[in-house]
């Protein structure tokens, strides 16, 4: 599971602006897909080699007692305590506040690893000017400079190593595709809950061991016509034996953990609700995850025609970047409709684990730019010379040659297009990254 970390702080000291720092480089990765509404306190954060989930609490006041900033805090707690390393931020200009103080006192109560940093430090010189922060009886004082980028880096690595985590392994072993790793995901009340013990009920489904799983592990390992699964425990449910209750609590954390260790995810939406802004966020967690996804629109025994047209159509404007993946109507209660799903998982993870060899890949390159050369930009011709996979689990194809900054996203699309018909691929995303040499 990726670790948590959790930005904490009054307003106004730079929160947003280090979550944005944090999760630029995923956001240029989905930054194309039209439609999609990012949810702006929640991100995967890259740096380096190391990976976390980030979350920004925004304004924090823990002794508020009336109106809007009650729910912060609440919200606020909440993400301290699913987070596995505090990040608290002050501002370095403004000095120590009484907010802070009683910030301060809060997280030291709380016993997490907790990490100080003093944001607007560009063109301080240390030392004088933090040392009122030591005040705060929370160690050392990190100097940094959100908007500019400066000290960011050693931060994170300050942060995790409170963690003592191992590094991601670059050289990763070959992955198990044996199993499909499976998430269900979706807000409160969709029927996931209703859903699994269906799935679980079924006669078809075979229990067996998976090694290094224990009793009460998070995941349940089971065979449906000879494909071996592992269903992850996912947001808001919790296993009680042979069946999963709902819990009270609806964890975004707990979706983006689930979603992040799964291979496919399957989206379930409730058609009596349409898609709403959290469907919409979560959909966006899954694209950004580069995971494999299937949609069910669940309850669809409860609502009539003119419904079902209405809830296909907000699928397809608020849902555009979820093109790819196979769309089935459920009713989990009714058992209606639940076969079609599990082929379309299996495709999905088909593709996903899609294996493209570098003479398939830069014969259909070149046919591709037969078909269709790539648009000259001013003096320059993109030249497309080949093609190698990069990556499982999304599939990414990297495309090598001269002038590669110049091909418009239309060619990507295009040549996308040409790359999933010939690999069929369906219900996975797929990225093309263009290597210019020289
Ligand atoms: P939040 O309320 O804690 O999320 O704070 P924001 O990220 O919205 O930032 C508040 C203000 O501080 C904005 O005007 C930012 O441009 C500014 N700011 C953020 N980081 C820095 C920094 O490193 N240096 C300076 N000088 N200003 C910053
Ligand atoms: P979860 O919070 O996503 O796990 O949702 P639950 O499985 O607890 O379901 C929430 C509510 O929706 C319950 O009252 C279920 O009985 C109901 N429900 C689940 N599936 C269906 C369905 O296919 N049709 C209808 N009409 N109701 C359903």
């Amino acid at each position: 599971m990726k670790p948590v970390v959790a930005l904490v702080g009054r307003p106004n000291v730079g929160k947003s602006t280090l979550f944005n720092r944090m999760t630029k480089s995923r956001d240029a990765i989905v930054a194309d897909y039209a439609g999609l509404t990012r949810d702006r306190h929640y991100g995967n954060a890259r740096m380096g080699k190391r990976e976390f989930i980030v979350i920004d609490t925004g304004g924090f006041e823990p002794t508020a007692e009336t109106g809007i900033y009650v729910e912060m805090a609440k919200q606020t707690r909440q993400a301290v305590a699913e987070a596995d390393v505090v990040v608290f931020v002050v501002d370095a200009r403004d000095g120590l506040s009484a907010q802070d103080h009683d910030i301060a006192n809060y997280l030291r109560k709380l016993g997490k690893p907790t990490v100080l940093v003093a944001n607007k430090a560009e063109g301080m010189t240390e030392g004088t000017q933090l040392a009122e922060f030591y005040e705060l009886g929370l160690g050392e004082v990190l100097p940094v400079s959100a908007a500019h980028g400066q000290g960011v880096r050693s931060l994170v690595e300050q942060a995790l190593d409170a963690l003592s985590l191992p590094e991601l392994d670059e050289e990763e072993a070959e992955p198990d595709t044996s199993v499909i790793k499976l998430a269900v995901a979706g807000r409160p009340n969709v029927g996931k809950s209703t859903l699994i013990n269906t799935w679980l009920g079924e006669e078809r489904l075979i229990a067996f061991d998976l090694p290094g799983t224990t009793r009460d592990a998070i995941s349940v390992p089971f065979e449906r016509a000879g494909q071996k699964y592992e269903l992850i425990d996912t947001a808001g449910l919790r296993r009680k034996g042979r069946v999963f209750e709902a819990i009270e609590k609806f964890s975004v954390v707990k979706t983006l953990q689930a979603i992040e260790s799964a291979n496919v995810v399957l989206l379930l939406l409730d058609a009596t609700q349409g898609v709403t802004d959290q469907d919409a966020h979560i959909a966006g967690y899954i694209l950004e995850s580069g995971r494999a996804v299937v949609i069910a629109i669940n309850k669809w025994d409860a609502v009539d025609e003119y419904e079902r047209q209405q809830v296909q159509r907000q699928i397809e404007s608020r849902l555009p970047f979820l093109k790819f993946a196979a769309l089935h109507f459920i009713s989990a209660r009714k058992r209606q409709g639940l076969g079609p799903v599990w082929a379309s998982i299996a495709q999905a993870h088909q593709s996903a684990m899609c294996k493209m060899s570098t003479p398939v890949l830069t014969r259909l390159l070149h046919e591709a730019v037969q078909f269709q050369a790539p648009k000259r930009a001013g003096m320059f011709r993109p030249k497309l010379r080949y093609a190698h996979q990069g990556g499982m689990n999304p599939p990414v194809v990297v495309v090598h040659g001269n002038s590669l900054e110049h091909v418009t996203d239309a060619y990507k699309r295009f040549l996308e297009g040409r790359l999933r018909k010939e690999f069929n691929l369906i219900g996975t995303p797929l990225r093309i990254e263009m290597k210019t040499s020289s």
